[in-house]
């Protein structure tokens, strides 16, 4: 096995201590300078002058926070081009002089975070915690890959010539990489993918979501003030045709994709429809993931780690709990206990510290979350919603709300908010819980409480899952420490701040030499 700790001197970033009242006034004060920007999301090369510039609307109130312009037709194939003639000298730098242009990024990066906040709250409606944690994985995703390009992209690895000829194993690019980002991490999963194709030697064309361009745009920014050249790192924002155009091109090498298991299929079949070379597909997608209290677990502990797993960020993570799994000999206690933080939860304006709940991304997503719980209630599942306050009412807000269902499998798909859903299951019928569980076909996040060993290991040998957590929340994996991704329909792998992501993105050529 590889040693613990793969890269001694590597450090995660240290983020911003709001719970220290200095750091916090200083924080504030910057959001607060930062609020009155007007920022301007545009591709990094336009082929069309002009163009109509659309407006970015913050989720909690609908207003006008930015404008983006979407790459058109033309702006895309420039973009292609250019990337795949910059491509070759990019490769050829080799890792150590790609790496240190990603640690350059990473530093400035940080030195922005207020500004990175404010827009993740902006745009995106995050809390500033969420914006913290955001800004802290952006970070460390670019230093874990540049770490992994010095490793991975310097001096070729000799294998064995018994016949006595020399073989020499060497990693490349694998050529255009198109990065698809979801909303959700505008700034964290748009720079992670983008830093690994880059880190392997890839130029990279990075679609920001629609919903979110503004941070993206910046990151894309301060990378190129940290001497990533304009073609190497192109913003090509856009929405669904703008990813159509770019994955149905045969110039692009592959797609790391991070959003719906439904996107991830249509972008496979758009891969495999065209000719030419066959494309690389990387996807993060959805989750159904579980949570599982025995009569073993600590009442206290469950509490804060079902609130922050099913309700921070708003649901909005693909890790986020959805169905919590208690036996039902606690389940009376444990649900009360629950529900007395779940009635604490402060929700509203993002722009308050003290918020832990902010809106949803959008009207459709609210719509979609509030449909699910008419219908569960329509069928008859016992339902608690907390009531908005008042100033919630021109923003995308969805209520948190946990529903008691009888099954895993009442549930036909992911909901992606803050809605926690509680079953109850006999003592005895662990084989069944997890049973249930992975007939979902998903397989990300999974969570247990419980002081029985056996029941850990029997839990662990038994569910189809990415990210296994024992007696902690479920949410918030750390680069290098906790590699994060899942299997079946929550996607294809490789880890994202894991050992095996970076080489995914690289192509593999020997050298054979005889005397
Ligand atoms: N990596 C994040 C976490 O562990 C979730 C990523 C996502 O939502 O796509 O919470």
């Amino acid at each position: 096995p590889l040693p613990v700790d793969i890269y001694p001197n590597r450090r995660n970033s240290a983020g911003v201590d709001i719970a220290d009242p200095l750091v916090r006034e200083k924080l504030s004060e910057e959001l607060e300078f930062w609020r009155q920007d007007d920022p301007l999301a545009a591709p990094t090369l336009r082929a069309d002058a002009g163009g109509k510039a659309l407006p970015v609307l913050a989720p909690q109130s609908g207003k006008r926070v930015g404008s983006w312009m979407p790459a058109s037709e033309r702006d895309v194939d420039l973009a292609i081009a250019r990337a795949v003639a910059a491509q070759p000298t990019w490769d050829a730098m080799g890792g150590a002089a790609r790496a240190a242009l990603l640690d350059r990024a990473s530093d400035l990066l940080e030195a922005n975070t207020a500004r990175l906040i404010d827009l993740c709250r902006r745009e995106a409606g995050k809390t500033v915690m969420d914006g913290v944690l955001e800004v802290r994985e952006a970070v460390d995703f670019l230093r874990y890959y540049a770490c992994e390009a010095r490793m991975l992209f310097g001096a070729p690895q000799p294998l064995p010539g018994p016949t006595g000829e020399t073989n020499l194993l060497r990693l490349h690019g694998r050529g255009v990489f198109a990065t698809i980002s979801p909303w959700n991490f505008p700034l964290a999963i748009f720079m992670g993918p983008a830093a690994a194709a880059l880190a392997a030697g890839n130029t990279v064309l990075a679609k920001p979501a629609e919903q979110t361009p503004l941070i993206a745009a910046l990151a894309i920014d301060l990378c190129h003030q940290a001497g990533i050249p304009k073609d190497v790192l192109q913003f090509v924002p856009g929405d669904g045709e703008v990813g159509a155009a770019l994955t149905s091109d045969p110039r692009i090498a592959g797609v790391a994709f991070t959003g719906s298991t439904g996107t991830a299929h249509a972008i496979n079949r758009s891969l495999a429809a065209r000719e030419g070379a066959i494309g690389t597909l990387i996807a993060e997608t959805g989750g159904q993931n579980a949570l599982i209290v025995d009569s073993s677990a600590l009442p206290e502990q469950v509490t804060r780690d079902v609130i922050a797993s099913a309700f921070q960020s708003a649901g909005q993570r693909c890790s986020a709990l959805r169905v919590l799994f208690i036996q039902d000999d606690v389940a009376d206690d444990m649900v009360r206990m629950i529900k007395g933080a779940f009635e604490s939860l402060v929700i509203g304006d993002p722009a308050r510290l003290e918020t832990d709940v902010g809106p949803v991304i959008d009207a459709e997503a609210r719509e979609k979350l509030q449909n699910h719980v008419e219908e569960m209630h329509a069928e008859g599942f016992p339902v608690w919603r907390l009531a908005l306050p008042t100033e919630c009412e021109n923003g995308h807000f969805v209520a948190p709300t946990i529903i008691e269902i009888g099954s895993i499998l009442d549930l036909d798909e992911e909901q992606f908010g803050p809605i926690l859903h509680i079953v109850r299951y006999p003592v005895g019928t662990m084989r069944q819980v997890i049973d249930d569980i992975n007939a979902t076909g998903y397989g990300l996040t999974l969570g247990l409480h419980s002081r029985i060993a056996e029941t850990r290991e029997f839990v662990e040998s038994h569910a189809r899952v990415g990210n296994f957590y024992v007696n902690r929340n479920q949410i918030g994996a750390v680069v290098g420490s906790q590699p994060f991704g899942g299997e079946g329909l929550s996607g294809t792998g490789p880890k994202a701040g894991g050992p095996h992501y970076v080489t995914r993105f690289a192509t593999e050529r020997v050298t054979t030499i005889d005397t």
